[in-house]
C-alpha cells in the first residue's frame, strides 16, 4: 500500500472555511501531492478551502458508521420512449420497467463465461483481428508485491503497479485547469443529491457505472444520461480485471455494456477500470470491444489525483485526510500543463457528502477557474462520440480493429454464480491494498442497504 509519510510531517490543524491560500510546503508539494488511503488515526491536517457549503453535512458526520440519511426521489424521470434531446439522433429511452434482472448475470460476482452471450462476445473479440498478450492473469487481487515479475515486465505495462500508460489510456484532459469530472461505482441511492448538487451549479460530470448497480437503478442511470451526463462503463463486478481471465474480462466488459445499452438504448465508447488495474492485456480486449480507457491522472508514484473517498464508508480514512488528498490536488492541478481527471465515487453517502459540501463547492470557487466538464468534453470531443451508436467517427474513431457493436445485441438472458465482489477507489498499488477481502462485506452492506431505499427510489 502506498502511504506518504510527507503528509504527516505538515499536520498543523484543520482550516475549513478559510481563505484559499495555497502555501509555499503545499505549491513545493507538487511532486509529492496526493495519496490515496491514510492512517484514520491521523486527524489533524493543514489545508486551505475557498468556502464550505451551508448545507454540507458536518465534517464530523462524515464518518464510518454514520446513521444512514433519507435518500430522495429522483427529482426528474424520465417516460419510455422519451427522446433524448441532450445528444443529437439519440434513439427513444427504453422502458426500464421491462428489464428482467432475472435475464442478466448475479449481481457484484464475477460473470459466467459460459453464457450465450459472454462466448458471443469471445467470439467477437478472437474475430477482431487485435492480438491479446499472452500474460497471464495477476494474483492475490492484483497486489503489486505479489507479481513482481508482472510489474517489472514493461511489456506488460501495468499501470496499477508501474503507472505505465500506452497512447490509448486517457488520464489528463489536454487544456490546463480543465477537469475531466467523473463518479465511479453508482448508480446508487445517493447519486442524485450529487445529480442536484450538479444540476444547481450547471455542472456535468462522467458516471462509470457498475452493471450490477445498473440494473438495481435503471431510471437512476436514465436521470443521469437525459440530464447530459456521460455514461461509461466499469465493469459488471467491480473485479481487479488484471486477475481475470480472457473471457471473464470480456463477460465483465460485455454484460456491463449491454445492460447500460439495454438501459440508455445507446452503447458507452469509454471504460474505467476498476482500481484503475489496467495492463496490455486488459488494454487489448478493451479495444476489440469498442471501449477507450480513462484512467485519472498521475503526476508521480505518490501524486494520484484520487482523492480515497471511498474509504470513508469503510473508516480506513477521514474526511480530513480527503480533504487534504483534495487540497493538494487542487495545487498539483495548477501547476501541471494539463488539465486533469480526479477520481471519485458516488456509490456512499460518505463520498456524496464531502463532494458536495466541500470538494466541488471549493472547486467552483478555484482562482483560477477551473472548467469542470465530463471526460468527453475535456478531450474536446462532443457527448455524442462518448456513444457508438451516436458516434460519427469524425473525432473519435473507435479503437483499431474493436467490434464496437458487439454487445448491441438482444436482451440477455443468463443467470450467475459466485463469491466474490468489490468496489473500491485506487491507489497506487491499489490492488494490492488490504481493502479488497473486505470489499466483499462492504458491498454485502451496500446491498442491505439498497435493500431497504429501493423502494424509495423506484
Ligand atoms: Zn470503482
Amino acid at each position: 500500500m502506498v502511504k506518504l509519510s510527507l503528509f504527516y510531517l505538515a499536520a498543523v490543524s484543520v482550516r475549513v472555511a478559510a481563505a484559499y491560500n495555497i502555501d509555499a510546503r503545499q505549491v513545493s508539494g507538487a511532486s509529492v501531492g496526493t495519496s490515496a488511503g491514510s492512517p484514520a488515526t491521523q486527524t489533524s491536517f493543514s489545508f486551505t478551502l475557498a468556502t464550505n457549503n451551508p448545507t454540507a453535512v458536518p465534517l464530523a458526520s462524515i464518518v464510518s458508521n454514520a446513521a444512514s440519511q433519507a435518500t430522495h426521489t429522483l427529482a426528474t424521470t424520465y417516460a419510455p420512449g422519451s427522446t433524448p434531446t441532450v445528444v443529437s439522433g439519440a434513439p427513444p429511452l427504453p422502458n426500464a420497467a421491462l428489464l428482467a434482472p432475472s435475464n442478466y448475470p448475479a449481481l457484484d460476482v464475477v460473470v459466467p463465461t459460459d453464457s450465450p452471450e459472454v462466448q458471443q462476445w469471445i467470439q467477437e473479440v478472437n474475430n477482431s483481428g487485435v492480438a491479446i498478450p499472452d500474460f497471464a492473469p495477476t494474483v492475490a487481487s492484483g497486489a503489486c508485491g505479489a507479481n513482481a515479475a508482472a510489474a517489472a515486465d514493461q511489456t506488460r505495462c501495468w499501470w496499477t503497479c508501474t503507472g505505465c500508460v500506452a497512447a490509448t489510456d486517457i488520464t489528463t484532459c489536454p487544456d490546463k485547469l480543465t477537469w475531466g469530472l467523473t463518479y465511479d461505482d453508482g448508480p446508487s441511492p445517493y447519486t442524485e443529491d450529487l445529480l442536484q448538487f450538479l444540476d444547481q451549479n450547471n455542472l456535468k460530470t462522467t458516471f462509470f457505472a457498475v452493471g450490477s448497480r445498473v440494473i438495481s437503478f435503471p431510471n437512476i442511470l436514465q436521470t443521469e444520461y437525459m440530464g447530459g451526463h456521460q455514461i461509461a462503463v466499469h465493469t459488471w463486478s467491480h473485479p481487479p480485471l488484471t486477475t481475470l481471465t480472457n473471457a471473464q474480462i470480456i463477460g465483465e466488459l460485455g454484460w456491463s455494456k449491454k445492460v447500460i445499452k439495454d438501459v440508455l438504448g445507446v452503447t458507452p465508447s469509454h471504460f474505467r477500470p476498476p482500481f484503475g488495474d489496467i495492463d496490455n492485456r486488459v488494454r487489448a480486449i478493451a479495444q476489440a470491444m469498442g471501449l477507450t480507457p480513462v484512467i485519472w491522472t498521475r503526476i508521480s508514484p505518490q501524486a494520484t489525483f484520487d482523492t480515497d473517498d471511498f474509504d470513508l464508508h469503510s473508516g480506513l480514512t477521514t474526511a480530513s485526510h480527503v480533504l487534504q488528498n483534495w487540497d493538494y490536488i487542487s495545487a498539483n492541478a495548477s501547476l501541471i500543463n494539463t488539465g486533469f481527471i480526479l477520481l471519485e465515487h458516488d456509490l456512499f453517502q460518505q463520498s456524496v457528502d464531502i463532494a458536495t459540501g466541500y470538494i466541488l463547492p471549493d472547486a467552483l470557487l478555484h482562482q483560477p477557474p477551473f472548467k469542470m466538464v465530463p471526460v468527453i468534453e475535456c478531450l474536446n470531443k462532443p457527448l455524442s462520440d462518448a456513444y457508438v451508436e451516436l458516434n460519427d467517427n469524425s473525432t473519435n474513431p473507435p479503437p483499431s480493429g474493436s467490434v464496437p457493436s458487439a454487445s448491441a445485441g438482444a436482451s440477455g438472458s443468463s443467470g450467475g454464480s459466485g463469491s466474490s465482489g468489490g468496489s473500491g477507489s485506487s491507489k497506487g498499488s491499489a490492488v494490492a491494498t488490504a481493502g479488497l477481502p473486505g470489499l466483499g462485506a462492504v458491498f454485502a452492506l451496500l446491498m442491505a442497504i439498497l435493500a431497504g431505499t429501493t423502494l424509495l427510489l423506484s
